[in-house]
């Protein structure tokens, strides 16, 4: 990098990480000359959207001259509906990360702790890096578990804000709702509690999930609940995630440093449509269940290592550096994640595909690793 144009930067950008966002499939295919690609590598859904998305998307190619609604009106009235919450407690957001990156604008600066978990999703721990806050991270119990006492003790001591994904990305694992309470119990009212919700259509098909409304409705203390179209939804390519806050004047501060049309007319006609098609998120989302257990069950049969998982994905130990597993997988055309954070570098994430990807999956890590599964 250029010396001069980094000591122009603030002192907290030139030393954050790029976001790994891995290889496209295009990228993929000319590097490797594979035909097929098992996109398996950032928790998509492979069923994609109700058609009826499809449908009103064309409707609209008519109004593309039009700025949006800045306030996203009548997705944000069948949102509070839906929740059984006013208007005003709720954010809409271009994917649930641009709220992270508002909650941190917001609410973090230099001399703040932020709290999350170690291994994480990187963006809970980058935004707050970014204005100079400092991150706090509670490791996992042996057995690849939220440690409850860690972060008990840690909420205890107030960290301005504390993001607690439930389900985690990358391990899986989650809070169930006994936990929830303790947490809740040990949080101070000096803390921001952001509950990333990211995977919580395929959570809730796991026993003991909570209902985190219901658990903090009340509860006294700052909160605001993450929630993205972009997994079960299926329109991670149109970017549109929402919080739901306990208090409308927390969404007010968050307007306050929202960029005015943060949520394209497409992302918002489009998140309409697949409201209205409920069922059929949740049929894909239970496909995606039952090819999970089964991908699961198959890889420990193998003798692998595989966090319980509550979401699309799966955390697997292959017990030698993923980064050079993932290169071999790639060049049979299977995408996945292999962690890089110290301590899970020989872990890798793969999100559940279509049968026939999973598949494909199986077969290219066997070769790789040089054994049956
Ligand atoms: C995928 C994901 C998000 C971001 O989703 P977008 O709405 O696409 O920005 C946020 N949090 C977690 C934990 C995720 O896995």
């Amino acid at each position: 990098m250029n010396e001069n144009i980094a000591q122009l930067a603030r002192p907290e950008v030139p030393t954050l990480p790029a976001y790994n966002a891995g290889l496209s499939s295009d990228a993929v295919r000319t590097r490797y000359g594979v035909q097929h690609i098992a996109r398996l590598g950032s928790n998509e859904n492979p069923h994609g959207p109700s058609p009826r998305v499809g449908a009103a998307l064309v409707d609209l190619a008519r109004q593309i001259q039009y700025y949006p609604d800045a306030s996203a009106t009548t997705l944000r009235d069948a949102l509070a509906a839906r929740h059984a919450v006013q208007p005003g407690q709720l954010v809409l957001g271009n994917g649930s990360e641009d709220i992270l990156q508002m909650l941190c604008q917001a609410f973090t600066g230099v001399g703040d702790v932020v709290l999350t978990q170690r291994p994480s999703f990187g963006l809970h721990e980058i935004y707050p890096r970014m204005m100079g806050a400092s991150v706090e991270l509670v490791e996992l119990t042996a057995d690849l578990e939220f440690d409850l006492a860690a972060w008990c003790a840690a909420l205890q001591r107030a960290p301005k804000l504390a993001f607690i994904a439930n389900p985690s990305n990358p391990v899986g694992c989650m809070w169930t709702a006994e936990q929830f309470a303790q947490l809740l119990q040990a949080a101070s009212p000096q803390t921001l509690l952001v509950v990333d919700e990211a995977y919580v259509e395929y959570a809730s098909l796991t026993p003991g999930y909570p209902d985190t409304l219901a658990q903090l409705q009340d509860c006294g203390k700052p909160w605001i609940v993450l929630r993205t179209f972009s997994k079960a939804w299926g329109l991670a390519g149109l970017r549109v995630g929402y919080g739901v806050a306990g208090d409308a004047a927390t969404i007010a501060l968050l307007d306050r440093v929202r960029t005015p049309f943060n949520v394209n007319q497409a992302a918002q006609v489009a998140a309409m449509a697949a409201l209205k098609d409920e069922a059929y998120m949740r049929r894909s989302v239970q496909a995606t269940v039952l090819e999970r257990e089964a991908l699961a069950q198959r890889l420990r049969t193998a003798g692998l290592r595989v966090a319980p998982s509550a979401t699309n994905f799966l955390f697997v130990e292959v017990g030698r550096d993923a980064a050079v597993v993932a290169e071999g997988l790639l060049a049979k055309g299977v995408i996945i994640k292999p962690w890089k954070e110290p301590g899970f570098t020989q872990f890798l994430r793969v999100s559940v595909g279509l049968q026939e990807d999973n598949q494909r999956f199986v077969q290219a890590l066997s070769a790789v690793l040089g054994r049956p599964i």
